[in-house]
């Protein structure tokens, strides 16, 4: 192996420590000539002098000095200056008792000592001692990086979640003793996930880094600002009152709401900020819990769909158990738990079945059957829908199958079924719907999906699956409509049939003195012949209402009037509408 090549350094000296004089200025000039600087001693005195002067980055020293022991000599320079290489020069009667006392020196060389071997000796301490440095610094750097990478985060350069741990914990306690209550902002946001998945990781990061920076100008002195993990951050700071931190909690709202632009491209996300501010008169207050019951906060924020922040208050802990063990029982239950219920859907003048609507119910264990109200938007939540939809729309043409097959099913029956957002929002979902109709034998014809308006605010991939659906021959109804954001455009431009005018405005059609509800239901109905939409009364109640929808061109119905939900075939739905009697046209 080559030896590394060797420079002097310009302020390197070497020292010789010898007491003849000859030898010790043949060595210096050895080294002088071979370009490396040296200077000589002849006494352990002078030694020490020269060493204090020159501070050498090696030195020779004799084995026997009239004025002490080299070793001792070389054993005092070692611990002076432990970085510098000292060498024991000995003659061949010294050498046992030299070796044997050399301990932690660094080599010894035996006179006489030929200057190539002389030189050579010098060379490669040095080389060692320079190597063993420059390690020495490289581990000590790699040491700084690892504790900064432990500790901060290597996009934003922020603090991480371990150092914010640990920061919260210090300033839980600092502000207990203060007396002051302390603020923590937990920030979510929304969007980034699907910027990163569109634009690249690159636009992700980049946005991260802005939104850091955006909240290090938000951030006043002895506020801990950090990078949670993911697309969140945390804030602490140290507040007045309740009112300071949701002043704080707009600001942080507004400022990470507006638009950035990267490279000519307007981007957004949308800020979801729970807030909790500590009672200084209730101590002992974990970590743990006031980061918990800040999620808590955003989790509920995030709820509203629209950017803004929630103040922790203990009963929402309970909401969110509550949401959770929901969860829980769905993931654990499923199958054996679900059944349909069906409800009569009515041609009010004649009274006929026209159709039924699917209506989902739970067995939860431990709770009786819940209605959907208390459990679809947490299926919705945990992407549990799709398959609960799956299992929803199997069973409803399992069932219609089964009624055909006994003869039971009038002419002209349809089966509504509600769809989620979430199924509206999947690509492969017309794919799914046209197999379990193949597998059931059911026509396209016979189904008609229900969706809510809410599925269509995003539209995008929306609109396309609705074509899908109905390029299979399906009905498509917009359910409650009226009830939510109601865009008109919709009925223009979306691959619809029909509506159902949300019950709502159906229950105002029979109270005296309400002019403005039966008005838009008038209009509704208009429009919707207008457009060639077909159109079904939900939620009638009562037979003025039947009798009013009726009168303005509605000729669908269902409701309580005509009949509850109810588990079974169709036949039993139509005989229990001629028992009870309830259509207008049949008294
Ligand atoms: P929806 O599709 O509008 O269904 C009508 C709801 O109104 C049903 O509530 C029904 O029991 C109730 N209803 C029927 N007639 C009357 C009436 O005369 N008066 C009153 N006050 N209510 C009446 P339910 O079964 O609790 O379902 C609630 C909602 O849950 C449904 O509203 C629908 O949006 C959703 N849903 C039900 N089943 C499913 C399902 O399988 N999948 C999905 N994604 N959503 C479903
Ligand atoms: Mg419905
Ligand atoms: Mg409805």
């Amino acid at each position: 192996m080559k030896a590394p090549a060797f420079v002097p350094e310009d302020q390197e000296v070497i020292l010789i420590v010898d007491d003849n004089e000859s030898l010790r200025d043949s060595l210096v000039e050895i080294l002088n000539s071979a370009g490396i600087r040296s200077v000589g001693a002849g006494s352990v005195r002078d030694a020490l002098r020269l060493q204090a002067i020159h501070l050498p980055a090696a030195t020779v020293v004799d084995y026997r000095l009239p004025d002490g022991s080299g070793i001792e000599l070389a054993n005092q320079l070692k611990e002076l200056c432990p970085g510098s290489p000292v060498l024991l020069l000995t003659g061949y009667a010294s050498l046992d008792s030299a070796i044997a006392s050399v301990g932690q020196l660094d080599a010894y060389l035996m006179k006489p000592v030929p200057p190539h071997t002389f030189i050579q000796a010098i060379v490669n301490a040095l080389i060692r001692y320079r190597l063993v440095a420059e390690n020495e610094r490289l581990v000590e750097r790699l040491q700084r990086m690892t504790a900064f990478q432990a500790s901060y985060d290597s996009i934003t350069g922020l603090p991480n979640r371990t150092f914010l741990e640990m920061r919260l914990t210090e300033s839980i306690a600092a502000s207990a003793e203060a007396g002051n209550p302390l603020a923590l902002f937990f920030i979510d946001l929304h969007g980034l996930e699907v910027l990163s998945d569109v634009f690249g990781h690159q636009v992700g990061d980049e946005l991260l880094r802005q939104m850091g920076n955006r909240l290090m100008d938000l951030r006043r002195e002895g506020d801990t600002v950090a990078r949670f993990g993911g697309n969140e951050f945390v804030v602490i700071r140290q507040t007045t009152d309740t009112m300071d931190a949701c002043l704080f909690g707009d600001r942080l709202v507004e400022l990470m709401g507006l638009p950035f632009e990267m490279s000519g491209i307007e981007h957004r996300v949308r800020p979801y900020v729970g807030i909790v501010v500590t009672n200084p008169e209730t101590p002992g207050q974990s970590t743990e819990t006031l980061l918990q019951n800040a999620d808590t906060a955003k989790y509920l924020a995030r709820q509203k769909n629209q950017a803004g922040w929630e103040l922790f208050e203990i009963r929402m802990r309970r909401r969110v158990v509550d949401r959770y063990e929901i969860e829980r029982g769905l993931r654990n239950g499923f199958e054996g738990d679900f059944s349909l219920v069906y409800q009569a859907v009515v041609n009010i003048p004649s009274g006929d079945l026209v159709g039924a609507e699917a209506l989902l119910r739970w067995d939860r264990t431990g709770h009786g059957i819940q209605l959907p109200g208390s459990f679809l938007d947490v299926a919705e939540e945990s992407g549990l829908i799709l398959p609960i939809g799956k299992w929803v729309l199997n069973r409803a043409l399992s069932d219609l199958a089964t009624w055909r097959r006994s003869g039971n099913l009038p002419s002209g029956f349809k089966l509504w079924v509600n769809v989620s957002p979430h199924q509206i929002a999947a690509p492969e979902f017309p794919e799914l719907v046209s197999g379990l109709l193949s597998t059931h034998g059911i026509e396209p014809e016979l189904l008609g999906l229900e969706i809510l308006e809410e599925a269509l605010i995003d539209a995008g991939e929306a609109e396309k699956v609705l074509r899908d659906l109905r390029g299979l021959g399906l009905s498509l109804n917009l359910d409650d409509f009226g009830a939510g954001h109601s865009n008109l455009s919709w009925l223009q431009e979306l691959p619809i049939t029909g509506i159902k005018i949300d019950r709502r405005f159906v229950a105002g059609l029979d109270v005296v003195g309400n002019i403005r509800g039966p008005a838009i239901v008038g209009g509704l109905i208009r429009l919707c012949e207008a457009l060639g939409l077909a159109i079904i009364g939900e939620g009638v109640e009562t037979e003025a209402q039947a009798n009013v929808l009726s009168s303005m061109g509605c000729h669908f119905a269902q409701g309580y009037y005509f009949g509850y939900p109810m588990p079974g075939a169709p036949i039993a739905l139509a005989e229990h509408i001629e028992k009870t009697g309830k259509s207008p046209a049949s008294t």
